[in-house]
């Protein structure tokens, strides 16, 4: 046992209304793993609605946010903003944030900083393309992602890393049990030589990239995955199977 709680996220991206978040919400009421944090990110707009609704074992996430408390900024959200209808995590610097959006590693940064700073938890997304992969290059740019948090970070009680590999997000192409490992031992360890042994050893790492019912009991077995970020499969009744994975 590593004494890091197991944690399931999950990411509705641009998905959902009223009516299908009502169905979400019913079935995730129903969780009863009181040993598992479980989060879920739906759509900023629909933050308070869900918030008002779940069960206090679900906690809610919003997507993103900004790097300031207010302003001129229009179209985003401040971390203050969450916190005043009771969100409490943030996902930053989620792959589409990065490749859709041109979210730089410095301004990915920035917002960690700030979302930690203003009190809330914080789970910072990484990870490879495909064509990095095929290069070689996996250690290296997650590394240097992992640079750029690291620098940004004090209180690490508050950040869940979520390893997610680009080429497996959305694809159905999971990353194998033994390849998620591989990567999530790695980044213990350059947690644990560029950070602290503590942090190293407390800070859970997640694994994200079509994840489902079918896959993630292999999956959790892997001694350094601490649980998943799940994007699809989240929108399911299969999200229940998944936060059960360690089970
Ligand atoms: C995600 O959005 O973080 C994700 C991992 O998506 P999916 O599970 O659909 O691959």
């Amino acid at each position: 046992m590593s004494g890091r709680r197991f944690f399931v996220g999950g990411n509705f991206k641009m998905n959902g209304n009223k009516s299908s978040l009502d169905d979400i919400i019913t079935n995730l009421n129903t969780v009863n793993s009181p040993e598992t944090d479980v989060v879920v990110a739906p759509s900023p707009l629909y933050l308070d609605y869900v918030t008002n609704k779940i069960t206090s074992q679900v906690k809610v996430a919003a997507q993103n946010c900004y790097k300031a408390a207010k302003g001129a900024y229009t179209g985003e959200v401040s971390p203050a903003m969450l916190s005043d209808v009771g969100v409490n995590w943030v996902i930053l610097g989620h792959s589409e944030r990065r490749h859709v959006f041109n979210e730089s590693n410095e301004l990915i940064g920035q917002k960690v900083k700030h979302a930690l700073e203003s009190g809330l938890s914080v789970i910072p997304c990484i990870g490879e393309k495909l064509d990095e992969r095929e290069a070689g290059v996996t250690e290296q740019v997650v590394f240097e992602q992992m640079t750029f948090i690291k620098d940004n970070v004090e209180d690490w009680s508050k950040v869940v890393i979520a390893y997610e590999p680009v080429w497996a997000i959305g694809t159905g192409k999971t990353a194998t049990p033994g390849q998620a490992q591989e990567v999530h031992e790695k980044l213990r360890k350059w947690l644990a030589d560029n950070v602290s042994d503590d942090v190293s050893k407390s800070t859970r790492i997640i694994y994200g990239g079509s994840v489902n019912a079918g896959n993630c009991k292999e999956l959790a077995k892997g001694k350094d995955i601490d649980g998943f970020l799940v994007g699809g499969a989240s929108l399911k009744p299969e999200f229940l199977d998944i936060i059960k994975a360690n089970a």
